[in-house]
């Protein structure tokens, strides 16, 4: 499979909302704390964002809106990071692209 890398998406994010990705130490600790115990949820699809990888974004979207908003991984998050805040705008850029 070929992965596509588009530099612009991080842009394309941050003009949906606060999109603090890059603030993570990728540690580990939300995907612990996470009630739905799924692998790439929530640094990893944080971090699709941030890395530009458009069809990541796209390959996990079910998993984007499986995300309870329970804000559990925010609570425990050293860094801070604006969790929920992120994986709205991951949704909402999600949905602007099933409307085009
Ligand atoms: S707990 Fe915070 S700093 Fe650690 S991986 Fe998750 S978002 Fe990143
Ligand atoms: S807000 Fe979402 S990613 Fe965070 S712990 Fe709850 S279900 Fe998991």
């Amino acid at each position: 499979m070929t992965t596509l890398v588009g530099p612009e998406l991080a842009g394309e994010l941050r003009r949906l909302g606060t999109f603090d990705a890059e603030v993570c130490m990728n540690c580990g600790i939300c995907t612990a704390t996470c009630p739905l115990g799924i692998d790439v949820l929530p640094r990893q699809v944080m971090r699709f964002g941030l890395l530009g990888l458009d069809d990541e974004v796209r390959r996990h979207e079910e998993t984007v809106f499986s995300c309870l908003l329970c804000r559990a991984c925010e609570a425990s998050c050293p860094a801070g990071v604006h969790i929920t805040g992120n994986i709205r705008v991951l949704r909402r850029w999600l949905l602007e692209k099933e409307a085009v």
